[in-house]
C-alpha cells in the first residue's frame, strides 16, 4: 500500500478527546505513517509535543497562529526556542498573517485594524527569527494577506523556508512562492466540486514542491465534506491529486514523502 504523511493536523483539539485511539488506528489502516500536529499557541505547542512523546507516528510544529496573536505575550521567542529544542519539534508554526476577520468587520475602527495587523506582524516576525536561529522551517498560514506576508518574509527568505499550507491562491502567486524555494501544501479542498482553482494550482505545482495535509478537524475531503476531518482522509486527498498529476499513488507517495522528509529533517 502507498503510504502518506499528514503534514498538518490539529490533533490537540478537543474534537479528538473522545476517540483519539480510533482516529490514530484509522490513520494507520489508511497508510498514513506520520502526522505533524500543528500548534496554535504555546499551550497548544505543549499539548502537541505531549502527543508526540506518547505516539511514535506523531510529530509537532510549535508556534502561534495569527488568529490568536492578540492573546500572545510581548515576546514569545524565549518560550519558543525552548520548545523548538524538543527532538520531535519538526517546524515552527503555524504562523503568518490572517486578515480574514478584521476588527472593523465586527464594529471596530481603522485604528483597531492597524493594531491587530501590527500585533500579527510582530508575532510572525518573532517566529521567523526563531526559525532562522534554530534551523527549523515554518508552517505558513496566510489568509487575505498575501502581499503583506510576502513582503514580510523577504528578509528571511534565505534564512529559513516555509510551506504555504492550504494553498488556494492564483497561479501567479504560486510561482512567486516556488521561485523563493518555498513549498505549498494541499488539503481536502482539492476534492471539492468548487475546488477547480485548487486542482489547477496542483497541476501547475511540480511533483517535488508540495506536500499533503488534512488541516483536520477542518476541511474534510469528499465524501466526508462537512464532517470532522481526521488524518486517515489524506487517502482521499492523495487519490484526487494523483489523478490531477496523472501519476500513480506509489509515485505520489514517494515524491511527497521525500519532500516532507527533506523539509522537516527531524521527521526521522
Ligand atoms: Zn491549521
Amino acid at each position: 500500500m502507498a503510504v502518506f504523511f499528514d503534514t498538518h493536523a490539529h490533533l490537540d483539539y478537543p474534537d479528538y478527546e473522545k476517540d483519539f485511539p480510533e482516529v490514530l488506528a484509522r490513520a494507520q489502516a489508511a497508510g498514513i505513517i506520520k502526522i505533524i500536529s500543528i500548534a496554535t499557541d504555546l499551550d497548544s505547542s505543549h499539548r502537541a509535543l505531549a502527543l508526540a512523546e506518547r505516539h511514535p507516528m506523531i510529530y509537532a510544529a510549535v508556534g502561534w497562529h495569527p488568529g490568536n496573536a492578540h492573546a500572545a505575550p510581548g515576546d514569545i521567542r524565549p518560550a519558543l526556542r525552548e520548545l523548538a529544542r524538543h527532538p520531535k519539534a519538526v517546524a515552527i508554526g503555524e504562523c503568518g498573517l490572517d486578515y480574514y476577520r478584521l476588527p472593523s468587520a465586527a464594529g471596530g475602527g481603522a485604528a483597531d485594524d492597524a493594531v491587530y495587523r501590527q500585533k500579527q506582524a510582530e508575532i510572525f516576525r518573532q517566529q521567523l527569527e526563531v526559525a532562522a536561529e534554530t534551523g527549523l522551517n515554518c508552517i505558513i498560514h496566510q489568509r487575505s494577506s498575501f502581499d503583506d506576508l510576502f513582503a514580510q518574509i523577504q528578509p528571511f527568505a534565505h534564512k529559513t523556508r516555509g510551506v504555504f499550507h492550504c494553498f488556494g491562491e492564483s497561479l501567479e502567486r504560486l510561482q512567486k512562492v516556488l521561485a523563493l524555494g518555498w513549498l505549498v501544501s494541499y488539503t481536502g479542498i482539492v476534492t471539492f466540486k468548487n475546488g477547480q482553482n485548487i486542482r489547477d494550482a496542483v497541476a501547475a505545482t511540480p511533483l517535488d514542491r508540495f506536500m499533503l495535509e488534512t488541516d483536520c478537524p477542518y476541511l474534510a475531503p469528499v465524501p466526508y465534506r462537512g464532517q470532522r476531518g481526521e488524518p486517515a482522509f489524506v487517502r482521499e486527498i492523495a487519490a484526487t491529486i494523483a489523478q490531477v498529476k496523472m501519476v500513480s499513488l506509489d509515485e505520489l507517495s514517494a515524491a511527497t514523502g521525500r519532500t516532507a522528509q527533506e523539509f522537516f529533517p527531524k521527521l526521522a
